[in-house]
């Protein structure tokens, strides 16, 4: 490989000048997205340990050179342990051929196609809905405040419910995979009372409410504006267009699994 200079008695080549940008690059991006996550705190504090156990070497301290290593190899094993369904998911995410993406045209289309329709169908009526996406775990305790109902999820079945004179109309809808769980549930009450200043009813309230304490997406229909928000991690979004609700409700319904880079780094930012 071709020499490019010396410093005293190194001799860099191109070779090195690649390899060191290619690792720079490297930390570059994983601190990019590691940052103010659990994940980068262990690791710096691993990378700690190895730079003192690396002094601990050239000085010669052979006790305390054993003692360092012994941390190291429990650090990594605590690590993986710690982080088994990211580092799952990792290797998951590495192995996955984009390729193969195109043939995986998942259910969570036609679900997410649905609860748009019906939304738009309930905006342009004025009439008001809120509709709750079980993302992760169910909310049984919530499901049965209101009616059971277990009954296969379409754009008219939730019209029908949020239909002004209809039984079932007032409170919030369960919504869990493709079925509609329940209906007419009473959500707990964000503590929040407005947002940019606006101040928030109890529909939008219970949407936030029950998106704070629960892996879940809200969908609350404005009975006054007709305008559609949604509310996902205790943060409500206001007037989302037809696309943009798609969008969130598809990524929401995804398997983990399926979320790819994305979805992986939010799952990392969740981490407690
Ligand atoms: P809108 O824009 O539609 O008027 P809003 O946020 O101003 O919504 P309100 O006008 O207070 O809310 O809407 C009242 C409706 O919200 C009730 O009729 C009921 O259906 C629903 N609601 C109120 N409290 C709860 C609750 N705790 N859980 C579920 N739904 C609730
Ligand atoms: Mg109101």
């Amino acid at each position: 490989m071709v020499d490019l200079f010396k410093i005293g008695f190194l001799t860099i080549t191109l070779s090195d000048v690649i390899d060191i940008a290619i690792v720079s690059f490297i930390f570059f991006r994983l601190y990019i997205t590691l940052r103010g996550t659990v994940a980068a705190q262990i690791f710096v504090g691993l990378l700690i340990i190895i730079l003192v156990s690396f002094i601990a070497q050239v000085l010669n301290f052979r006790a305390v050179t054993w003692l360092l290593r012994l941390i190291t190899d429990i650090w990594v094993i605590a690590f993986v342990i710690l982080f088994q369904p990211e580092i799952r998911r990792l290797l998951v995410l590495l192995a996955r051929n984009p390729f193969f993406k195109v043939f995986a045209k998942s259910e969570s289309h036609e679900i997410a196609d649905v609860i748009v329709d019906a939304a738009f169908q309930l905006s342009q009526h004025q009439h008001g809905a809120l509709m709750v996406l079980i993302k992760s775990s169910g909310i049984r305790g919530f499901a049965e405040t209101g009616e059971l109902l277990n009954a296969r999820i379409s754009a008219p079945l939730l019209t029908t419910i949020f239909f002004p004179r209809s039984p079932l109309h007032d409170g919030a809808v369960i919504i869990n995979k493709n079925f509609v769980e329940a209906a007419r549930c009473t959500l707990p009450l964000s503590q929040q009372t407005s947002v940019n200043g606006e101040s928030l009813g109890m529909r939008h309230r219970a949407g936030l409410g029950i998106s704070e304490q629960a892996d879940v997406l809200s969908i609350i229909v404005s009975e006054e504006t007709g305008s559609i928000s949604i509310a996902e991690n205790g943060e409500l979004t206001k007037g989302l267009s037809r696309e943009a609700l798609k969008r969130r409700i598809d990524f929401a319904l995804k398997d983990p699994e399926k979320k790819g880079w994305k979805g992986f780094i939010e799952q990392l930012k969740s981490r407690k």
